[in-house]
């Protein structure tokens, strides 16, 4: 049976049973008869919620909304930071991929995730102190993104020396050079950064590895190296004419914005790409103040690659949308640009993201621009990896990250994630991964055994519980819809998500997502059926017909197997699923 091992309550002599069943009582007789064939545990231990399981980076979502219900985000927001670094910053830029899967869509919606880890990085409480230095061997990371930083502050933790590398003037990577200061204000870049250094991760700025500094350098210097050097470059558009001047990459211009640059771009403005980054680019032509951004991409309107809500958010500020088109040609036209646009027939998209499409050549328009700014994806440095690392278009990475050179770990998008949160997840990964081969400690089953659900997300506090030897059950049971006892749930609506109004959001670069209240974020924190996990509420208590159950002194409550009848009540009235019946001969 899954986690089964130490401590199986023997008669009357041991209190923590086994790992999966945590909290039942030592017994001596059972005093209430014969009758009980199944038996009550609560095993919430090795459950989980849906929301944990999407989550890429695995926090623990049904804890730290419990503790916001309660009034307590200083103390969720250490929980989310327990899983990631940066909560202040997926709950602003995050795609939330933990919301479609919460158990509450199939009732009324589902919880505002992403707005209330937000809501708990505004409550931060005191910093906890820098981890302590437990080890000699040091290890270098290439690149400041969310996937360094991400490796560099969970090694941290577990007490290596980390000096991040980083090619430009500032870290952070596409988190300070991509996605614009309206979606994440750069002074909560700047705090969470301040908090990582508090913590003890070295950052050198403005060193390029391969250029500034050598690969076999690094190699020789520290005993791994993680390489999260994401994809820098922007693919160039295939198109004759796509040389003029007046166009440029959307990287070239959000890095230019995002470095303070005023730039011009004109009346016009041409965005060719369907993807997160040109619309961005658009919502930024428009706070640059062009009065016509169009934005066209190869993609059907219900098939654009960018997240509904970003292209919503677009159109809201006046950017028009033609899905669809294909540029055919760029020409000079009475001093503007004229693009050829072609009717698109058919879009294939491969793993890689390359996107082929077929046009109807009979079905041609032109579109008059000052600007064209293309943004139809980015790919690898090859410059940026070191001799010898066999690289695609992207870098081939084992399970823990482990690339083909000894000691040369790899992830982030460099290595085949698609965005932050995923690039949190992999630099966590690989940091596990470091130190499994710094330590030369033994992988079996060790993604089974830190795992939450099956989607691959790792907790890190797992892993920390057990390299100190305190192993967790494995979380492979995820709460489904119907393991819910919708009695005790209300229907409710969802939060409401305040924003900045039109005029104010194309006035300048002001965040357009406004904090949510106290009021608010405990209210919708309380929609939360906290799947899976012991809230507390009592239900089991208070429902035992034979007074069997007692609360225990950290957390949750135990049965006392003297005189639970295996009726099952409290099984049943657990609103959560924290607790099931077990057949009476398991222990
Ligand atoms: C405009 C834009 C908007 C986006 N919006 C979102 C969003 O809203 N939500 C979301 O989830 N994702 C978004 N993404 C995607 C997300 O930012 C990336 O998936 C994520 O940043 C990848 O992280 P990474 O650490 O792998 O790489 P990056 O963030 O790209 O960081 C790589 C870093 O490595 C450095 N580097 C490269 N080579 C070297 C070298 N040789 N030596 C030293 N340093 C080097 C680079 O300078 C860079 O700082 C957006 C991306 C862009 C471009
Ligand atoms: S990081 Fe993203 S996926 Fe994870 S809990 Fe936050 S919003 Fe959800
Ligand atoms: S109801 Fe709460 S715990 Fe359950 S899936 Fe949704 S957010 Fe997660």
């Amino acid at each position: 049976m899954a986690g089964r091992g130490k401590g199986i309550a023997t008669m009357g002599t041991v209190f923590e049973t086994t790992l999966r069943y945590r909290s039942w009582r030592p017994h001596t007789e059972n005093k209430t008869g014969a009758q009980r064939y199944e038996r009550p545990v609560y095993d919430y231990t090795s459950k989980t919620s849906p929301c944990r399981e999407g989550c890429p980076t695995g926090h623990d979502i049904a804890l730290a909304l419990l503790l916001i219900a309660r009034g307590r985000p200083e103390l969720a927001y250490r929980v989310f930071r327990e899983e990631s670094p940066f909560p202040a910053i997926t709950g602003r830029v995050c795609y939330h991929p933990c919301e479609a899967p919460c158990n509450r869509e199939q009732y009324d919606h589902p919880l505002s995730i992403a707005r209330l880890e937000r809501y708990a990085a505004e409550h931060a409480g005191d910093e906890a102190p820098a981890a302590g230095i437990a080890h000699d061997t040091r290890v270098a990371v290439v690149g400041s993104g969310p996937a360094g930083l991400a490796c560099a502050y969970h090694l941290r933790r577990l007490g290596y020396p980390v000096t991040v590398y980083e090619a430009s003037s500032q870290p952070g990577g596409a988190l300070r050079h991509g996605i614009p200061a309206y979606r994440l204000p750069r002074p909560v870049l700047d705090l969470e950064i301040a908090r990582l250094e508090a913590q003890g991760v070295s950052f050198r700025c403005g060193v390029r590895i391969g250029e500034s500094m050598s690969f076999g350098r690094l190699r020789e210097d520290y005993g791994a190296v993680f390489l999260g050097v994401g994809l820098s470059r922007p693919r160039r558009l295939p198109v004759p004419g796509a040389d003029r001047q007046g166009i440029l990459s959307g990287l070239e211009l959000l890095r230019q914005v995002n470095q303070g640059a005023g730039l011009r771009l004109g009346r016009r403005v041409l965005v060719i790409g369907g993807g997160d980054v040109a619309v961005d680019v658009a919502r930024v032509a428009r706070r640059l103040g062009a009065a016509e951004v169009v934005m066209c991409a190869v993609e059907g309107a219900s098939e654009l690659p960018a997240h509904p809500d970003e292209v919503a958010a677009a159109s809201q500020e006046g950017v028009r949308v033609e899905a669809g088109w294909a540029p055919l040609e760029v020409l000079a036209q009475d001093g503007a640009l004229g693009v050829a646009m072609a009717r698109v027939t058919g879009v294939q998209r491969d793993r890689s993201g390359a996107v082929t499409f077929q046009v109807d050549p009979a079905d041609v328009r032109q579109l008059a621009a000052e600007t064209v700014i293309y943004a139809i994806g980015q790919e690898l440095e090859r410059e940026s990896l070191p001799e010898g690392l066999p690289a695609g278009a992207r870098v081939a990475v084992g399970e823990w990250g482990d690339t083909a050179l000894p000691g040369v770990f790899a992830g982030g998008d460099a290595g085949g994630t698609y965005n932050v949160v995923q690039a949190l997840g992999a630099g966590k990964r690989a940091a596990i991964g470091i130190d499994l081969y710094l330590q030369r400690r033994t992988q079996a089953d060790l993604a089974g055994r830190i795992g939450v659900g099956a989607r691959g997300a790792l907790s890190f506090s797992s892993y920390l519980a057990l390299i100190a030897g305190r192993p967790e059950p494995t979380r492979a049971h995820v709460v489904a819809f119907p393991e819910i006892n919708l009695d005790y749930f209300r229907p409710a609506a969802r939060v409401a998500n305040p924003e900045a109004d039109v005029a104010t959001r194309l006035a300048g670069f002001a965040e357009v997502a406004a904090p949510l209240d106290g009021r608010a974020a405990q209210g919708e924190a309380r929609r939360c059926f906290t799947c899976g996990f012991c809230s507390m509420c009592g239900n089991c208590f208070t429902y035992c017909p034979d007074a069997a159950i007692a609360q225990r002194a950290d957390w949750g409550f135990e049965i006392d197997l003297d005189y639970c009848k295996g009726c099952g009540v409290c099984v049943q009235e657990c609103p959560r699923s924290a607790m099931t019946m077990i057949p009476e001969e398991e222990s």
